[in-house]
């Protein structure tokens, strides 16, 4: 019997160890509706999927998750399944490094979640997942040959889970990834154009977090985006074509920030004679928050608004791509509420990525009306009428914006697909009537 506490905080490569020395090449966990509780593939793992059963903070009775060991470079992947009523689960896959296999099935979980309430809210007929692979840090990640062997074994792990969940880019995975993950499997989007991909979703997330501004100066009533002044932490792919939506809509002022002198640099001379400053900064610098503007925009990291952040804040509007931007959604929740700032939650402005790749298979129309319906207000899912209901509720009730948003996408994520609602939950169950584990 495993001590549960100690074999969590295992860093994955010393998990990894441990499963080998038992055997276990692959294993699940997925939750027995009737028993209300996870079960393991291996009873070895019980105590595991235990735990997560009475874990209220991250396990929200996921459907199941999927994990495999990638023996020539000791890494574990996996697939994290959360909801798939309106269909199989979506969602990208993250190369990220954990400190311990509790950080890792966290991760997963939390961001399969997420991928739900996106895209329920976003009216996606798309399920909620996630993909998690574990970096091993003995290994080289820019290194393109090992890159590829990693995504094509990658690729080769969808195509054994049967379409439960269908990947796309993340954090630390790149469209090349895709095209790797793409050579073994059918259930990949994000796959470069050339393959027939949808290609960089940046500009329209830019485009979606311009919607989410609009939608909140109006709720404000204070007018539009012409003479407003608004501070951009992050310069990247996101943040610069979201500077030039900003100068086209004629704002009085753009102020950015960004720790990369390339970008810096990059924006600076785009940009240059245009009402826009910026600055280089370090990591930990956090003089944006205090900018005197009227929108602060995060498009940089998450978890960038908590307890020290906040009561720097002078905008009224919050409204960014960056994902996760409340440290405790809770806590940070509740603090903007009572500052009277209107937070504009991530996962409602931030949804073209996973809009743009995740109907890659219908094909494409020049100005693709499925996609204009999301920056429009003729459409009840649209990003700026979503926008609208969330800052009305919130206001009505004199509750957090997050958790407005949050309580409508949970209720539209239980809507059935109406051809393949709980589709992956199907497959999920014949993966594990066929001994997915043990092949
Ligand atoms: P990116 O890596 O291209 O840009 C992020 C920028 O933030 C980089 O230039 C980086 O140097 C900068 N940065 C990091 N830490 C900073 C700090 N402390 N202060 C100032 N700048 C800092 O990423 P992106 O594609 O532009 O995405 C931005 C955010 O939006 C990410 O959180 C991403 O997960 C999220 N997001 C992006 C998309 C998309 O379509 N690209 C879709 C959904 C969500």
């Amino acid at each position: 019997m495993i001590e549960i506490e100690n074999f969590l905080l295992l860093p994955p490569v010393t998990f990894i160890k441990s499963l080998k020395e038992k055997n276990i090449k692959k294993f699940f966990f997925v939750y027995d509706d009737e028993k209300q509780k996870l079960i393991a593939s291996h009873q070895f793992l019980q105590p595991i999927a235990d735990y997560f059963t009475t874990d209220s903070k991250d396990f929200m009775k996921h459907e199941g998750w999927f994990c495999k060991i990638y023996d020539d470079f000791d890494m574990l992947m996996g697939a994290f399944v959360h909801r798939t009523n309106r269909g199989q689960a979506a969602g990208g896959v993250r190369y990220w490094s954990y400190d311990t296999i509790e950080d890792y099935f966290r991760d997963g979980l939390r961001l399969a979640t997420g991928m739900t309430l996106k895209n329920a809210l976003a009216g996606l007929w798309w399920g909620g997942g996630k993909g998690v692979v574990a970096h091993n840090p003995r290994f080289d990640k820019n290194d393109i040959q090992i890159r590829t062997m990693i995504y094509q074994e990658y690729g080769s792990f969808m195509s054994s889970l049967n379409g439960c969940y269908v990947t796309a880019e993340d954090v630390g995975t790149s469209v090349e990834d895709m095209a790797r993950i793409f050579s073994k499997t059918r259930f990949t989007t994000c796959i470069p154009p050339e393959y027939g991909g949808s290609g960089n979703p940046s500009v329209p997330t830019a485009r979606g977090v311009i919607c989410g501004m609009e939608a909140a100066l109006e709720f404000l009533k204070i007018g539009t985006l012409q003479n407003k002044t608004v501070a951009v932490q992050g310069l990247g792919h996101v943040g610069e074509p979201l500077i030039e939506f900003l100068l086209e809509k004629g704002v009085k002022r753009v102020i950015g920030t960004d720790i990369n002198p390339r970008h810096i640099e990059n924006v600076k001379k785009k940009f240059s004679g245009k009402n826009f400053d910026c600055r280089l900064v370090v990591k930990n610098d956090l003089s944006i928050f205090s900018e005197e503007c009227d929108i602060f925009s995060p498009n940089a990291t998450g978890a960038i608004l908590n307890d020290t952040t906040i009561p720097m804040l002078k905008a009224k509007i919050i409204c960014g791509a960056a994902n996760n931007q409340l440290e405790d959604t809770q806590r940070d929740g509740k603090m903007l509420f009572e500052k009277e700032i209107n937070y504009v939650p991530d996962f409602l402005t931030n949804r073209m990525g996973i809009v743009t790749c995740a109907n890659e298979q219908y094909g494409y129309v020049k100005n693709d009306p499925l996609i204009e319906l999301h920056f429009s207000k003729d459409w009840e899912y649209s990003i700026y009428n979503r926008t609208t209901q969330v800052l009305n509720e919130a206001n009505k009730s004199k509750k957090p914006t997050s958790e407005i948003a949050l309580k409508i996408a949970d209720k539209l994520s239980e809507e059935n697909h109406p051809i393949f609602g709980q589709r992956g939950k199907e497959i999920i169950k014949s993966l594990v009537e066929n001994k997915w584990h043990s092949k």
